[in-house]
């Protein structure tokens, strides 16, 4: 349409880019398809929840103080419980963030002399200081509580035997991390994790496995808690909170494991009772409500970033092709000044502070300068578009979100547009992917 086409030229997108982005959309058609399927029944499924919880029009208002007898709250609890068809779930603004809320469910579940296992790896960088695997105050290993890792295999397969020579009599907790976060290993299937789970029940029925679900939720039809998992946990600034949450975490699973989260979180002896929601529930509960939808969008940007950056040569993982399991996407630029012009690209293409430039800084929590790419309406949220470059070989930036499929899309032709500003990549370079693209087509 050549309103759209003059629209994208006023803001900044060359006609070789936009030519280029028609052509990898026209080829996705399919795909989109089945990630609108999965977006409908996963729609039906939060909707069936709020209806079978008869969530009033007084859930929507909130409390103050000590917060008791918080129907709002309460409800809404019950809501992500049977969304993840779970016994009980904590649901709180006061879980600041994600490793907040793992943070939590980690402390709250284990005790000295325990032993924390991960069979996939080392697990989200913000992490590594909550497990003290980076010695930090408060950590883990503070209190006593050791860890244990067994990586990948190189082709991404579980490592059996290490996992099963890895489990003793300590270990109480196994954490999982349904997606690849900073790395470059593939984030897992619902149904991979399914398999890891039987296995270790086989070995040590009690143990409990809890899975870091951030970027997961709604991207497939079920859950990791479909599938064994004792608790998954997350954060509300991602996908569940629908973009509209502006704060918050939860934690869904076995009663006793939320139970014992909820006393660590408010206090012994209060546990879920107090903690007063002010005014947050409505954006809690029409954030849920969209999260379906926003996340299919955040899939689509993700699945076209991938082609377009497949198709100009660059190392992307997942590939164009391959099946999604997280609304991640990583590209391997190898240099500095890929990684920097594609968040200078994706920061121009925000709501907010498009007019800023991001510059790499010493962020908390990571061992590395990080570039982050974000103009949100809710900072630092990453279910908007955004992307974070750590500026350290591979020199690979992760990209994620879009609150719909069409800044998505936006956001990622104005990265490669940035990347052509900047002389990364030249016109003739496009050109040849394009040439690529319809070769690969007949
Ligand atoms: C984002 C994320 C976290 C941490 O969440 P924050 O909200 O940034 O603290 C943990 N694990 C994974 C896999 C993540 O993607």
């Amino acid at each position: 349409m050549e309103e759209i086409r003059n629209m994208y030229a006023q803001m900044g997108i060359s006609n070789a880019v936009f030519e280029y982005g028609e052509e990898i959309t026209e080829n996705l058609k399919e795909r989109f398809a089945e990630i609108d399927q999965n977006a409908e029944y996963n729609q039906l499924k939060v909707l069936k929840a709020m209806q079978d919880h008869q969530v009033s029009e007084a859930c929507l208002l909130g409390t103050t103080g000590y917060g008791y007898n918080d129907l709002g709250r309460d409800t809404l609890e019950q809501v992500y419980a049977s969304v993840f068809h779970t016994e009980d779930a904590l649901v709180r603004p006061q879980i600041t963030c994600g490793t907040h809320a793992l943070a939590l469910a980690l402390m709250s579940n284990l005790r000295p002399g325990d032993e924390l296992l991960s069979p996939v790896g080392k697990p989200y960088d913000t992490l590594e200081e909550v497990i003290g695997i980076r010695p930090s105050k408060g950590s883990l290993a503070e209190y006593g509580i050791t860890y244990r890792q067994v990586d990948l295999n190189k082709d991404g397969s579980f490592d059996w035997e290490g996992i099963a020579g890895a489990i003793n009599e300590r270990t109480h907790l196994v954490t999982i991390q349904r997606s690849k976060g900073y790395q470059t290993r593939p984030t897992l299937s619902v149904k991979r994790i399914g398999e890891l789970i039987s296995f270790i029940k086989k070995i040590k029925p009690d143990v409990i496995c809890m899975v870091d679900n951030c970027y997961g939720e709604f991207v497939e039809l079920s859950e990791p808690s479909d599938v064994g998992a004792d608790m998954v946990v997350g954060s509300l600034i991602k996908n569940p909170g629908g973009g509209l949450a502006p704060i918050g975490g939860y934690i869904a699973g076995k009663k006793e494991c939320v139970e014992n989260a909820a006393y660590r979180l408010t206090s012994p002896g209060l546990g879920k009772e107090v903690g007063a929601s002010l005014g947050i529930l409505p954006q809690f509960y029409q954030g849920l409500f969209l999260a379906p939808t926003v996340t299919a969008g955040a899939l689509k940007g993700a699945i076209f970033a991938a082609n377009v950056y497949e198709n100009l040569n660059f190392a992307v993982i997942p590939n164009g092709t391959e099946s999604r399991h997280d609304i991640i996407q990583a590209v391997t630029f190898g240099t500095p000044e890929g990684v920097i012009a594609f968040c200078e690209g994706i920061q121009a293409a925000a709501p907010v502070d498009s007019h800023v430039t991001p510059e790499p800084w010493d962020m908390p929590g990571y061992d590395s300068k990080v570039i982050m790419a974000a103009g949100a309406f809710v900072s630092g949220s990453s279910i908007e578009l955004s992307a974070d470059g750590p500026i350290k070989p591979p020199y690979a930036v992760y990209f994620q979100g879009g609150l719909t499929w069409q800044h998505a899309r936006f956001g990622i032709l104005k990265s490669l547009q940035s990347l052509l500003d900047k002389k990364v990549l030249t016109v003739a370079d496009v050109e040849k992917a394009k040439e690529k693209l319809r070769k690969s087509a007949k």
